[in-house]
């Protein structure tokens, strides 16, 4: 499965995607208390079933309006519920949260009824009720596609993001799957904190741009207009969707980095070695700078692109130790504080910089493993 996102373009008729979501919040909203209220009231949990022979009661007696809104979309409403009751009662997730209006973001329509596509153009059936019965009304809206997309699409979803814009996501069959040749090279890879934001086993340092902190003083500027001017009003509002685009701005960056650090490591090495982060820990001790450097992302993005590329893969055990060992000889070196950046071996006397001898210590643990 792969997803193609395409910006919807700003067209009036927008708002209507508006209406639609926030009626499919209504949808959304009211299962989350229904399901609250029954376990209020100890009856047993009502299943995507159940919620579904609900529904066809409601839109027959009290919530008759229900009927304008796209059927599939509702149905796919009630699984995304069901799924988060499912993972809940697993204790793979934490208990299912109703979310407020305005961040009910997306609707998604299984299959391929409810919409049409062609070109750069996407229909999407409307239903009214008007002189007696229901019809049609086919909205067409213009995205900008970038790039063609590939498969059979299976859904699509319609997204809005905290600055006022739309978006298509396309999810189609298609498996990107683009081996790349072998160069017979491995690598291990430490993550920092201080120095660099990834030390690799050759040596290299990569720094990380920290978009948010190249922006925080742009951001403590506006949050300041922000709480100057009146709540609701039309300043507070464009001062709202600044920041929220100044936030865009600075995730887009982070991203578009992340991509590319994956994919240079993936053209250069078969086999990439990581150590599994605790990053609960790092953000207890670093803060924001956690949240900036977005280890987490990264890691996602080069597990993906791995795949991909038919590349190797691993992760090893955050409890190994890498830090302390030399490379060279293995001597412990138990003195080690975080303080020292260089040390030199008291066994077999070679330098060492604190984080390429760890990343060779990675790399090392990773084959041995595999
Ligand atoms: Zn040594």
């Amino acid at each position: 499965m792969k997803t193609y996102k395409y910006p919807l373009g700003k067209q009036s008729n927008t708002i209507r995607i508006g209406n639609l979501l926030d009626d499919m919040w209504q949808v959304h909203d009211y299962f989350h208390k229904w399901q609250d209220q029954r376990y209020r009231e100890g009856l047993p949990y009502a299943d995507y079933h159940a919620m579904s022979a609900h529904l066809t009661d409601l839109k027959q007696t009290t919530h008759p309006h229900w009927n304008a809104l796209p059927s599939q979309a509702i149905q796919e409403e009630l699984i995304r519920i069901d799924n988060a009751y499912v993972r809940f009662f697993k204790k793979l997730g934490g208990k299912p949260k109703r979310k407020p209006r305005h961040k009910f973001k997306s609707i998604t329509y299984p299959g391929s009824a409810g919409w049409s596509l062609k070109n750069n153009r996407i229909t999407i059936t409307f239903r009214k009720w008007e002189k007696g019965k229901w019809r049609y009304d086919r909205v067409a809206y213009t995205f900008h596609k970038h790039r063609q997309w590939h498969g059979t699409i299976a859904r699509i979803t319609i997204k809005r993001d905290s600055c006022g814009g739309y978006w298509l996501c396309l999810t189609t069959t298609y498996t990107d799957f683009r081996p790349l040749p072998a160069t017979g090279k491995s690598v291990g890879a430490d993550f920092g904190m201080k120095d660099a934001y990834l030390t690799l086993s050759t040596g290299e340092k990569i720094q990380h741009p920290q978009p948010l902190k190249q922006n925080l003083n742009k951001l403590r500027s506006l949050n300041k207009a922000l709480s100057g001017k009146q709540k609701g009003s039309n300043g507070w509002w464009r001062c709202v969707r600044q920041i929220a685009r100044l936030y865009r701005e600075v995730s887009d960056q982070r991203k578009d980095f992340h991509w590319q650090l994956a994919s240079k490591l993936c053209k250069k090495f078969d086999t990439i070695v990581l150590e599994t982060l605790n990053l609960d820990g790092m953000k207890r001790l670093w803060g924001r700078k956690v949240s900036d450097l977005a280890f987490y992302q990264f890691v996602e993005i080069l597990r993906y692109k791995c795949s991909k590329h038919k590349r190797l893969f691993k992760e090893i055990n955050q409890w190994t130790a890498t830090t302390k060992p030399c490379s060279t000889c293995g001597f412990h070196n138990e003195n080690l504080t975080l303080k020292d950046r260089q040390w030199t071996c008291p066994e077999c006397g070679s330098d060492h910089d604190r984080d390429i001898n760890a990343a060779i210590n990675i790399l090392r643990a990773g084959i041995a493993v595999t």
